[in-house]
């Protein structure tokens, strides 16, 4: 019996030792293979039919519908554990040997994604980025609440899965899709003039005067949705472009200066000046400035023969700046409205006063007939009527032509030709500017 036990006790023993010997053979080959002395990867397993993962159902490519991530601090055994259970491709597996780093694995595409160190760099990258792409978040560099919430729905409404750590994965897809975004303008005082100047000129005016505020992104958001179909979170070059395209023929072509024509219809550009601007030395009111270099000559020969025929004449306005009509035009908007204004002040880059080349005049006498209607009942208007051709000058607004010029009659508004035979012509037929350019 004892002998026997003995036996059996010595079988066990063997056998346990055997199993011993064998599983720690098994682990020293097993770790001779793959790793040297300092613990890293000394030879790769070849890919074979075994070890690549089984294909997954309707797709080309081996899928897993599963993630997992690992670390840095993980042992090379846990992770190689993981493709010899099947949970972890064989290709990413190599990829993780080849550079052991923390990283994600992405199931969808089978590639390892790397975990990003968020620096405060980075994380100023990935909120102009994110901003950039239509999820906007402040550039500061700190990684907060915002920021995540901001790529938590980027993450999850363009790449379609949501993501633990910011890693190479998300920052390809941002690369990606802000490459075909074109730049978001910034709304410089200069560019919101811009923008409220051609919107003025496409026919939505709001006040030209560099602040972006309630009216501007008002009268932009009427703008693009009855010209671009829809209104845009952002002001970008789209709106830019469209806004070019549709103003093209609604501006005042200056290659002919002296007969250049600028109505409801042309606008002249704020960045418009006339060529030759000169102080006025005609017979003028305390308010008149400046005006066009042989206009002003003309007013000065014209005036002094009328002295000679017992008439006075004077400008009362000459030169209007751009910026002028602006604030002109606000205060009457201001105080009756903007189409109540429309009709009897001229927009900005809509009045002829901005050429240098238009005058209004009156006797010099009371102040009933100055830029009013009576004017046409005094002498002065009578002489002017019979002469002003004679140098260059024609009644721009005549009665009955309101419907070409844009504008009331005008009995003393002129507008200087640069040539007495245009003028001669002009006044002959009894035309207006509009249909003498486009006879
Ligand atoms: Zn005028």
């Amino acid at each position: 019996m004892a002998k026997k036990i003995r036996v059996r006790y010595g079988n066990l023993l063997l056998t346990i030792l055997v199993v011993f010997l064998l599983i720690y053979g098994l682990v020293s080959i097993f770790k001779f293979i793959f790793k040297d002395d300092d613990g890293k990867n000394k030879e790769l397993p070849i890919a074979n039919e075994e070890n690549v993962l089984p294909e997954a159902e309707g797709s080309g490519g081996s899928k897993i519908t599963e993630e997992y991530t690992f670390n840095i601090g993980d042992s090379f055994e846990e992770v190689s554990s993981l493709v010899q259970d099947n949970k972890l491709p064989y290709t990413i597996f190599i990829n993780y040997v080849k550079e052991p780093r923390e990283g994600i694995v992405n199931i969808e595409e089978n590639t390892l994604y790397f975990e990003q160190e968020l620096t405060k760099n980075k994380v100023k990258w990935l909120q102009s980025k994110l901003t950039k792409a239509g999820y906007p978040t402040r550039v500061d560099g700190g990684f907060g609440k915002n920021t995540k919430k901001a790529l938590d729905q980027y993450t999850s409404e363009v790449m379609n899965q949501k993501f633990d750590h910011f890693n190479s994965a998300v920052e390809e897809s941002l690369e990606l899709i802000t490459d075909n975004i074109e730049d978001k303008i910034t709304l410089t005082k200069e560019k919101v003039k811009w923008l409220q100047e051609y919107l003025k000129i496409a026919g939505y005016y709001t006040k030209i005067d560099g602040n972006f505020g309630k009216n501007t992104q008002k009268t932009l958001d009427e703008y693009t949705t009855d010209v671009m179909g829809g209104t845009f979170a952002t002001y970008n070059d789209d709106i830019e472009d469209s806004l070019k395209e549709y103003t093209k023929d609604k501006l005042a072509d200056t290659t002919n200066y002296y007969l250049m024509i600028v109505n409801k219809k042309k606008n002249i550009l704020s960045t418009f000046r006339p060529i030759d601007l000169v102080d006025i030395t005609a017979n003028h009111s305390g308010n008149v400035k400046y005006i066009d270099r042989k206009t002003n000559k003309a007013l000065v020969k014209m005036f002094a023969d009328a002295k000679e025929d017992g008439i006075t004449l004077r400008v009362v306005s000459g030169y209007r700046s751009f910026d002028y009509q602006v604030n002109l035009f606000d205060k009457y908007v201001r105080k009756d409205g903007y189409e109540k204004a429309n009709k009897y002040s001229a927009l900005p880059g809509q009045s002829e006063h901005q050429t240098g080349l238009a005058v209004d005049v009156d006797n010099n006498s009371d102040k009933k007939y100055t830029v009013s209607v009576k004017f046409e009942e005094t002498d002065a208007f009578k002489w002017l009527t019979k002469n002003a051709y004679k140098y260059g000058f024609i009644l721009r607004y005549p009665k009955g032509k309101e419907d070409i010029t844009g504008y009331s009659y005008e009995p003393w508004h002129y507008r200087y030709v640069g040539d007495i035979d245009i003028a001669k012509e002009i006044s002959d037929n009894n035309l207006t500017l509009e249909e003498y350019m486009n006879k």
